[in-house]
């Protein structure tokens, strides 16, 4: 098959997808053609379709980034997920120069300080290394789930990404925590331990708290931010991501 730049073929593979269980997708992704590239955080999430590229081999670059505030937990994962699957995980990190801009302007933990700053962080720390990550790929594999946050509810299968130019797939759209937490266990997973201790969504450890029972999955994500809507701007469409950078 061709490779698929356009929001017909997307809408076509998204179709396609929903039929088909997790490997299928991931299979059927992976012979499309062109480079295919799976950004982790190594969430719960992300941890399945880890173990689903290096069980069966796939050939899906796996990358995440190493934005240089993360959990210790979540560095030693990276470590532990790599040796049990035998894969490479290709850490994409911020520039220094970014950051001493950054620190300069806002100071280093700036992001506390209001939404403007918060976004430059995330767009100095995630953003940029992810255009790197995603430079030249025809397909974007994540692990979003409609499940994660009333923002998230309708996440498709397959969409076009016009920002990036590629076709952004989301194999596990359809997957709950509850689905996500079986898979895990009957296949010796590897998951992060900061779950345990009720942190469903994991990020940067100074914007990442654990949440109370009944709160969505996401609330612990920049909680002293009022917008419902609040995402890093990996993950919002064009015209949101513009005002998220
Ligand atoms: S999540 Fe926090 S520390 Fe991480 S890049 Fe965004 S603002 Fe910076």
């Amino acid at each position: 098959m061709t490779a698929i730049t356009s929001i017909k073929d997307a809408a076509t593979l998204n179709s396609q997808l929903a039929a088909l269980d997790l490997a299928g997708r991931l299979s059927l992704v992976a012979g499309l053609g062109g480079r295919a590239v799976f950004t982790t955080s190594l969430g719960i999430e992300d941890q399945v379709i880890t173990a689903e590229i290096g069980n069966h081999r796939l050939p899906i670059e796996v990358a995440t980034l190493q934005t240089g505030r993360l959990f210790p937990e979540t560095l030693a994962l990276i470590d532990e997920t790599e040796s049990q699957y035998d894969i490479h995980i290709i850490r994409y990190e911020p520039e220094q120069a970014d950051i001493d801009a950054y620190a300069e302007k806002y100071g280093l933990n700036g992001f506390y300080e209001s939404v403007e700053a918060r976004h430059a962080c995330c767009g100095a720390r995630k953003l940029k290394p992810l255009a790197r990550a995603l430079s030249g790929a025809t397909i974007w594999i994540t692990g979003l789930r409609r499940g994660q946050s009333a923002n998230r509810s309708d996440t498709p299968f397959a969409e076009f990404d016009p920002e990036r130019n590629l076709i952004k797939i989301n194999p596990l759209a359809d997957w709950d925590i509850d689905v996500i937490r079986a898979y895990v266990a009957d296949n010796s997973v590897p998951v992060n331990p900061l779950h345990a201790r009720g942190y469903p969504s994991i990020g940067c450890e100074p914007c990442t708290r654990a949440i109370k029972p009944g709160e969505p999955e996401r609330a612990g994500r920049w909680w002293w931010e009022n917008d419902e809507k609040r995402e890093c701007g990996l993950h919002v469409h064009e015209e949101v991501a513009g005002a998220a950078q």
